[in-house]
Parts: structure tokens; sequence; C-alpha cells
């Protein structure tokens, strides 16, 4: 258990650290949640949402899962997503990637990990969906970086074909989609998608509301 005191001893000095900059910062927060940004992003523990981009407990609504996927099924993102926009009316939504990520490199191996190969799934339908972009890359490394890539791009798409998505655009909500990727290398974002903010950008076949 001395691990674990060590967590609850790290959590006091932060705790302490954040009073001594603003002695009423837990008192203001405890009262109300009004982030301006939804992250989705990958469960990986080098990839930690609020200390990247600097943001501070209330600042950012968090969702992380292998792969930072976007599954028209997954009830618990569509959930996050539906109160994100309707409760919180958060203004962007980031899906943020990384290269070199384990999700991503096992959708491009024939083997097995278990229950999460069901999840990896969704990752290999976006693989199989831009094998010809894909397999002329010899590099294994940079193969699994440009799936990363590729993968960000796709799950932004996934975001935007939500119908509480589409429908905060029709009712004129401001409501902006991002897709960024994290290297663990150097600490840095990179911007790799253009920002989506109106239903005009979705492609007719996936628009489920009128503008
Ligand atoms: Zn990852």
């Amino acid at each position: 258990m001395e691990q674990l005191d060590t967590l609850f001893q790290n959590n006091r000095a932060w705790a302490e650290a954040i009073k001594a900059e603003d002695p009423e910062f837990f008192e203001k927060l405890a009262k109300q949640q009004s982030p301006e940004y939804l992250w989705i992003g990958c469960a990986d523990s080098r990839v930690p949402a609020n200390e990247i981009v600097g943001l501070l407990p209330g600042e950012l609504f968090v969702h992380r899962n292998i792969a930072n996927c976007v599954v028209h099924t997954d009830l618990n993102c569509l959930s996050v997503i539906h109160y994100a926009i309707e409760i919180l009316k958060i203004k962007h939504i980031i899906v943020c990637g990384h290269y070199g990520c384990g999700g991503v490199q096992a959708a491009l191996q024939n083997q097995q990990y278990g229950l999460a190969d069901h999840w990896v799934r969704n990752i290999r339908d976006v693989y199989y969906n831009n094998r010809k972009k894909l397999d002329g890359i010899t590099d294994d490394k940079e193969r699994v970086d440009r799936l990363c890539e590729i993968n960000v791009k796709q799950q932004v798409a996934n975001v935007c074909h939500i119908p509480v998505v589409q429908n905060a655009w029709a009712s004129g909500q401001s409501l902006a989609v991002h897709g960024w990727i994290y290297s663990i290398q150097d600490g840095l974002l990179r911007n790799i998608t253009s920002v989506v903010d109106s239903l005009e950008d979705v492609p007719d076949h996936y628009r489920v509301t009128e503008a």
C-alpha cells in the first residue's frame, strides 16, 4: 500500500499548491463546471489531456478510450458527447490521437489480445478502407503513424455524423470539431484536420437533420 500512500500525499500537495495560488479555487469549482472544450483522447498514460493543453480542473471535459475512437453504437462516448453539447454547451470538440498508438498498432497485426480485439476492430476497418494509401509505406513505424493520423480524421468524421452534433449546428449553436495529433517524443500537438463547424461540411449521405 506504500505506493498508494504516495498518491494521497501527492494529492494533498497538489491541492495545497492550487489553493496557494487561489484560496477559493475548489469552493468556486464545486458550485459549477463550465468547460468550453470536450477532449476525446486515447487512454494511453503518456497522453494526459489537461496537462498537455495547460488547462485546470473545470476547463476540459474529457472522454478517453483505446485509440480515441468515436463509435456510433458506444453509449458511453455518445452520452459524453450529448451531455457536453446539450447541458454544458461546450464550443469545441477535440479528437486527439497520438503517434505510436498501441491500439492503432494492434489493428495492423494479425493476432489476438483478448476483449480489446473487438474495440480495435474499429481501427482495423479504418486501415482496410485506407489500405491502398498505407500498404505502400515500407517502414513499420511510419505506417502506424500514418494510420494514427487517418484514424483521427475518421473519428472526427464520426463525431460529425452524430445526430446531437448536427442538431446543434441546425439550431445555430456554436460548435467546432477539431482533429489533433500528439507526439509523445516532443510533447507537441499538431492540427491535422480542417475545422468542421457546420452541417455544410458533412457529406449529404450522413446528414440526419435540415440546416
Ligand atoms: Zn493510444
